[in-house]
């Protein structure tokens, strides 16, 4: 049964596609992904395409679309095609922003062009570092030539905006080392770099190795410098910060992300994936044959819904806000939400005004530099209690 809740006119939303399939495991991943499943694909396609048609037939229009995994380049440029076209027809995706995560070692020139014909029109490379020896110890299944051969096939294929994927903080990496992945990685002249931490997740092998003493958990003073680093060599290249962990050249913001920190309203289609509509998060199902099977049978695959209580969805406005760069306005947010959220909450945000996290500039609220290498701290003082 579908779920109720059916906009009374179309109602626009980011569209997030995930393709839960990988060739293998990396040992740091808690990604809802699988190994060895490739032959599911063309019916996940399909079950996918009639996912997006039944958000149609509740109202909903897509405004971005992103193909995420998992890895979403197995899927050849024909079932990319399909998908698009669905989101076109279906949801009346128009001109805009279709990005597609691809991994080296799956894609050449030749995949690219024929992703353009299929409508994409950003592409994002997960290099994730610039040596063979940690890519091997993640158990990443490409080797640095091979993403390098990647970006530039992207490249020579003429793909608008090129996006790539780096992590620091990774075992027994040095501030000279990441420095070094930085400089490789703006020596390619992508148009957009997301940065990221390395996290060690529970129940991954990475997570045991560490719980062995096989590999140090990764220092925070290290990771700051690794991040402020990161930002100086990246400022210097013409990149600008615009979201604690993304920098892009004018023009180049990623229109879907932008989605997520304005806390407006996502469909998740596809395994595992999870939207936010109508003020509720769901989840979808996790095993991509079950999900099939749900959709071949005729049903959303949403096994778990929440409702957001309107204190933590006001909460978790001025928290995605605050990871953009030109943090959040007090105007629109009193107009999203009929209060002034600033003077509201006057005591947190000048509390942490003064420990110097946050700082005002007329009328927007913003993380300080101290706020962005602490903004855990920041962003769990702001969540209702
Ligand atoms: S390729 Fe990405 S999604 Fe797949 S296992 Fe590795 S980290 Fe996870």
């Amino acid at each position: 049964m579908i779920p109720d809740r059916t906009p009374l006119t179309h109602a626009d939303a980011g569209l997030y596609v995930h393709i839960p399939f990988c060739k293998t495991k990396c040992t740091y991943c808690d990604f809802n992904c699988y190994a060895g499943q490739n032959r599911l694909i063309p019916a996940y396609v399909e079950a996918l395409c009639r996912e997006l048609e039944l958000y149609g037939e509740q109202g909903w229009h897509a405004t971005t679309l992103y193909f995420g995994g998992g890895t979403p380049s197995l899927l050849t440029p024909r079932q990319v095609g399909a998908v698009v076209g669905t989101a076109r027809s279906a949801l009346q995706l128009g001109e805009t922003e279709v990005t597609l995560e691809a991994n080296p070692g799956s894609v050449d020139e030749e995949y690219f062009r024929r992703l353009l014909d299929e409508g994409v029109n950003r592409v994002s490379i997960g290099m994730q570092s610039f040596r063979d020896s940690d890519l091997k110890r993640l158990a990443r299944h490409h080797t640095v030539q091979e993403a390098v051969e990647a970006f530039e096939a992207a490249r020579k294929a003429r793909v608008p905006s090129i996006s790539l994927d780096l992590i620091y903080g990774l075992p027994d990496q040095t501030l000279a080392a990441w420095e070094e992945n930085v400089v490789r990685a703006l020596e390619l002249e992508p148009e957009h770099v997301s940065l990221y931490g390395l996290v060690v997740e529970e129940g991954t092998p990475l997570a045991r190795q560490v719980a062995r003493g096989k590999v140090r958990p990764p220092d925070d003073d290290l990771m700051a410098d690794m991040y402020e680093k990161a930002h100086e060599l990246m400022s210097a290249a013409g990149l600008q910060r615009y979201e604690i962990s993304s920098w892009a050249l004018p023009g180049h913001r990623s229109c879907h992300n932008l989605v997520y920190w304005r806390n407006q309203p996502y469909i998740g289609a596809g395994a595992g994936a999870h939207g936010c509509l109508c003020g509720a998060r769901y989840y979808n199902e996790l095993l991509p044959a079950r999900y099939i099977r749900m959709l071949q049978g005729g049903d959303l695959s949403e096994v778990e819904r929440e409702q957001i209580e309107p204190e933590l969805e006001r909460a978790e406005t001025v928290i995605l806000g605050l990871r953009l760069e030109d943090g959040i306005s007090r105007r629109e947010m009193t107009e999203r939400y009929g209060e002034d959220i600033l003077a509201s909450h006057e005591g947190v945000f000048g509390q942490m005004e003064a420990m110097g996290l946050l700082e005002r500039r007329g009328d927007r609220v913003q993380l300080t530099d101290r706020g962005r290498l602490l903004s855990n701290e920041v962003f769990q003082r702001l969540l209702p209690e």
